[in-house]
């Protein structure tokens, strides 16, 4: 059985006093050179400020995730535009 996530109370933001949101965002990482995304993570956002929150368990797994080479070798892959600074660009 799935463990229910929806619905903890996330309280209120640690910087504004706003209280937070549950939203499923997305997570970023760069694990040894390599950027990795996290999709549809439970979190508290605020809709003040933008802070975000996860549960404590929540980070675990992530934190478990990201030690799992095996996994990350087989998830699928997004393409991400990467640009390379030009410092001709700023001289303008
Ligand atoms: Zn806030």
């Amino acid at each position: 059985m799935k463990k229910e996530i929806i619905g903890y109370d996330y309280g209120e933001c640690e910087i504004c006093d706003t209280p937070m949101q549950e939203k499923r965002i997305k997570q970023d990482f760069w694990i040894r050179g390599e950027l990795i995304v996290v999709e549809d993570v439970p979190a508290g956002v605020c809709p003040q400020c933008g802070e975000k929150v996860v549960k404590a368990d929540v980070g675990r797994w992530i934190m478990n995730l990201i030690e799992d080479s095996e996994r990350i070798a087989k998830a699928p892959k997004i393409s991400v535009p990467a640009i390379k600074f030009d410092i001709e660009e700023v001289r303008v």
